[in-house]
C-alpha cells in the first residue's frame, strides 16, 4: 500500500519540492496549508502538481486542527515545513515568530504523542540557530547560538523533537539545514531579491538599482531540490537523529551579487563604503546595486559554513547544483519569468 504523507508548509519552496519528490516515489501527498484571502498555491502549480496532491486546512496554532488530522489519516510521515522563516520579520513579529515556529512544532508532537504515535516526524531546524558560530565549520556537535527571535524559537522546536523522542519513543527526526534556495524561493530572501531584481533590469522592467543590507555576511548556499530529498532519506532510516545539510563552502553577498551580475554581463565595481557603497557596471556606468541601512539587522549571523560529513556517510549525501550552478539557475528563470511579465 503507498504511503500517506502529511506535508505542513506545502505551499512554501520546500514544500512544493518535497511533495513533487515524494509524488514521485507513489505517496499519497496530503498538503496542508492555511487559508489566505489570495491565492498561495503559485508554486505548487508552477511544479505541475496542484492537482495530484490532497489540500487540507492547517494552522500551526490551532491545536484541535492538528489533532484532527493526525487522527483521520494517520500518517506514515509527517513533515513539518511550515513557520514564520523570515529572519529579519521575527524582530517585527517576535510573539508570533515563538507561537509558530516553537509552540506549533509542540502542538504537532502532543498530536502525534496522543492520536498517532508510529508517525516518522521531520522537523525543519535550521542553520540560523548556529547564529554568534562557536565553531567553523559547524555540525551537529557544535554548540547553539541563535541571534534571532526566528533562531530561537526554532531551537525550542529542536530539542522539543529530541526530547519527545527520548521521553516516548517518537520518531522526531531534525534536519539542520543551511540556506537553499531556488526560483521558487521567496522574494524577500536576499538570493531572490538578487536575481529577480537583476531580471527585471537586466530585461529593461526596471532602472532602478537594487537596495541591499549587509553584503559581506557569508551563507552556506545548496539548492532546495537537493536538500529535500535528504529530508526523505532522514525518515528511512532505523533511528531518529539530527544532521547536518550543507554545500560545504560559503560565499558573501557581495559574491552573489557579483555571479549573477556576470550572468547579466555586467561587470561591477565597487565604489564608497559602508552606508555608502554602490555597485557600478563598468561598461555602462550604471548603478546596479546600493546599500541601504534599512535592510541592517539588528543581530547579523556573520558567517554559516556547514560540516555535512556524517550526512554523507549516513545518508549518501551528495548534492547536484554548486554554487555557481544555483545562481545561473535563478537568474535563467527569473529572467524568463521577467520576458513572460509574470515575476
Ligand atoms: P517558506 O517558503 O517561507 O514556506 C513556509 C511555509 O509555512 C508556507 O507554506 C507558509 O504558508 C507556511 N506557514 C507559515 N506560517 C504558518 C502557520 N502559522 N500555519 C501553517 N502554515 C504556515 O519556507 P521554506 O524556505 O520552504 O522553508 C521550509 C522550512 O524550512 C521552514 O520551516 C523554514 O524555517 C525551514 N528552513 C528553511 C531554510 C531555507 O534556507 N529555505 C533553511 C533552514 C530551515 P503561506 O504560503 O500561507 O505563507
Ligand atoms: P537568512 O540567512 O535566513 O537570514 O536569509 P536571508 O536571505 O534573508 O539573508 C541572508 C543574509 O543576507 C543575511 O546576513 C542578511 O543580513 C543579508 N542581506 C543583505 N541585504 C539583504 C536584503 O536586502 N534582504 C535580505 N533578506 N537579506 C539581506
Amino acid at each position: 500500500m503507498n504511503k500517506t504523507a502529511l506535508i505542513s508548509g506545502v505551499t512554501g519552496q520546500d514544500g512544493g519540492y518535497l511533495a513533487k519528490l515524494l509524488l514521485e516515489k507513489g505517496y499519497r501527498v496530503v498538503g496542508l496549508y492555511r487559508r489566505g484571502a489570495t491565492d498561495t498555491f503559485s508554486k505548487l502549480r508552477e511544479h505541475g502538481i496542484l492537482d495530484k496532491i490532497e489540500l487540507t486546512d492547517f494552522d500551526l496554532l490551532e491545536f484541535s486542527n492538528i489533532c484532527r488530522l493526525m487522527q483521520k489519516y494517520q500518517p506514515d510521515e509527517f513533515y513539518n515545513l511550515a513557520a514564520q522563516s523570515f529572519v529579519a520579520a521575527s524582530w517585527e513579529e517576535p510573539i508570533y515568530t515563538a507561537e509558530a515556529d516553537g509552540i506549533g512544532v509542540l502542538n504537532i508532537l502532543e498530536a502525534i504523542r496522543v492520536f498517532a504515535p508510529h508517525t516518522k516526524f521531520y522537523q525543519a531546524s535550521t542553520s540560523e540557530m548556529f547564529g554568534k558560530v562557536q565553531t567553523i565549520p559547524q555540525n551537529e556537535k557544535t554548540p547553539f547560538y541563535p541571534r534571532s527571535p526566528y533562531g530561537v524559537a526554532k531551537l525550542m522546536a529542536h530539542w522539543m523533537c529530541i526530547n519527545y523522542s527520548e521521553s516516548f519513543n517518537i520518531f522526531a527526526c531534525c534536519g539542520l539545514l543551511f540556506n537553499h534556495e531556488s526560483p521558487m524561493r521567496g522574494k524577500e530572501f536576499v538570493t531572490r531579491k538578487i536575481t529577480s531584481h537583476f531580471a527585471e533590469m537586466y530585461t529593461g522592467k526596471t532602472d532602478k538599482p537594487l537596495e541591499l543590507g549587509n553584503m559581506n555576511a557569508k551563507r552556506d548556499w545548496g539548492f532546495a531540490g537537493d536538500y529535500v530529498e535528504m529530508m526523505w532519506k532522514m525518515l528511512q532510516q532505523d533511528k531518529p537523529d539530527v544532521y547536518t545539510i550543507s554545500s560545504g563552502h560559503n560565499h558573501s553577498i557581495r559574491e552573489f551579487v557579483e555571479r549573477c551580475a556576470e550572468f547579466c554581463e555586467w561587470n561591477i565595481e565597487w565604489q564608497g563604503s559602508d552606508e555608502n557603497e554602490i555597485g557600478i557596471d563598468t561598461k555602462s556606468g550604471k548603478v546596479i546595486v546600493k546599500v541601504n541601512p534599512k535592510f541592517y539587522r539588528p543581530a547579523e549571523v556573520e558567517q554559516l559554513l556547514g560540516d555535512s560529513s556524517k550526512a554523507e556517510t549516513v545518508l549518501g549525501w551528495k548534492p547536484k547544483v554548486d554554487f555557481k550552478g544555483l545562481c545561473k539557475l535563478m537568474m535563467e528563470a527569473d529572467i524568463a519569468r521577467a520576458e513572460k511579465g509574470v515575476l
